[in-house]
């Protein structure tokens, strides 16, 4: 007798990415395609680049849409959308402070009216930044922060802030199907090489054999997450059935000072001749962050797994290709 094993494919989904050209987005796109899903890209190229996903668009999968989510636009037969569009580092956030409170309140307003025209299922990449300057540590999501509305920071924050009542607000008066993720600093490949983020500089500069630019003592703190167990957690929390929306935090806990990581990245560069220098601390920035991260480990089984050391290794490797 012949046994025959029935194999049960998941339905191929449709699912738009915004923001689908830069660090995260690049490598959500990779994920969500190797799972057989079509992928829709849509990106102004503002901090994003080509670059990050030139192997896709060969794939019949995948499609790009170059477009301001500023502007509204309706996009047939969705299932999800990933909703990332936004410049994530404070040097290109604050270029243009205006333009990325557009960003944040206007395109996340647009981006949830297509997830309700659509039917479509969407997740919000919101921050740790909704924390500001935390009170409390480790923060976990019952925390409502500590942010300054009127500093330089405060476009991003605020605008970050709106986006999370927006998803909320459309979810209770308009039914849409939401899920909200806190990201904490997340590092990886496909970071710019000019990005201004600590990790990305700090490679960078070791790599040249120039100086790493500590801002302030080097005492501030922050918890770094390699990029692939966010895309795992950022996977998870879109398919969770069990009707848990969040905002759920999405991190590494553990936490170490900015001249830690200094030292950490010059140790696995270990031909670079590169020294510490000290330059001014920019206003408003965080002292420290930590994600307190127990509704993840209940609500979706997610934990991170890469350590600060194996995850700076492979984004060195990247750093090396292209520096
Ligand atoms: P990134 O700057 O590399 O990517 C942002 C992408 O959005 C880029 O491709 C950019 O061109 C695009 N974009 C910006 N404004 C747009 C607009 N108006 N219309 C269309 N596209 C636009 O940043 P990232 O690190 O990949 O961050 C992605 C998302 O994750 C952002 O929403 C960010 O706020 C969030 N996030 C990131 C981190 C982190 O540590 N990387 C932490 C918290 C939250
Ligand atoms: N930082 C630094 N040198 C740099 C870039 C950043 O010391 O070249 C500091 C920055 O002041 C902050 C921390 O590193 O205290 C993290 O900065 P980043 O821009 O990566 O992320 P965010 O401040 O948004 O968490």
């Amino acid at each position: 007798m012949v046994l025959k094993t029935l194999v049960f494919m998941p339905k191929q989904k449709t699912i738009l990415v915004t923001g689908g050209a830069g660090f995260i987005g690049s490598h959500l796109c990779k994920k969500l395609l190797e799972l057989g899903n079509k992928v829709i890209c849509i990106d102004n190229f503002f901090t994003g680049s080509r670059e990050n996903i030139k192997d896709f668009l060969k794939n019949p999968n995948f499609s790009l849409i170059e477009h301001d989510v500023t502007e509204p636009i309706f996009v047939a037969s969705l299932d999800q959308i990933y909703h990332l569009a936004c410049p994530a580092s404070p040097v290109h956030y604050q270029l243009n402070p205006i333009e990325t409170v557009r960003t944040n309140v206007i395109g996340t307003a647009n981006m949830l009216d297509l997830a309700k025209r659509a039917g479509a299922r969407i997740l919000q990449a919101s921050t740790s930044e909704v924390y500001g300057n935390p009170l409390e540590h480790p923060q976990n999501e019952s925390y409502w922060g500590n942010v300054n509305p009127i500093g330089i920071r405060s476009c991003y924050d605020e605008g970050k802030r709106v986006a999370e009542t927006l998803f909320l607000d459309y979810h209770r008066k308009g039914g849409v199907d939401i899920r909200v993720v806190r990201i904490f600093n997340t590092y990886g490949p496909n970071m710019h090489k000019n990005d201004g983020r600590v990790v990305s500089n700090f490679i960078v500069q070791a790599l040249k054999g120039e100086p790493l630019t500590i801002y302030g003592s080097g005492i501030h703190s922050r918890s770094f997450q390699y990029v692939d167990d966010l895309i795992e957690g950022m996977v998870k929390m879109m398919g969770n059935e069990n009707g848990f929306i969040g905002p759920v935090n999405l991190g590494n806990p553990g936490e170490f000072t900015i001249r830690e990581l200094a030292e950490t990245v010059i140790r696995l560069i270990p031909e670079s001749k590169s020294k510490i220098t000290y330059r001014k601390l920019p206003d408003d920035d965080p002292e420290r962050r930590r994600p307190d991260i127990s509704l993840a480990k209940t609500k979706l089984g997610w934990e991170p797994k890469v350590p600060l050391d194996e995850g700076l290794k492979k984004t060195i490797e990247y750093f090396r290709r292209i520096v």
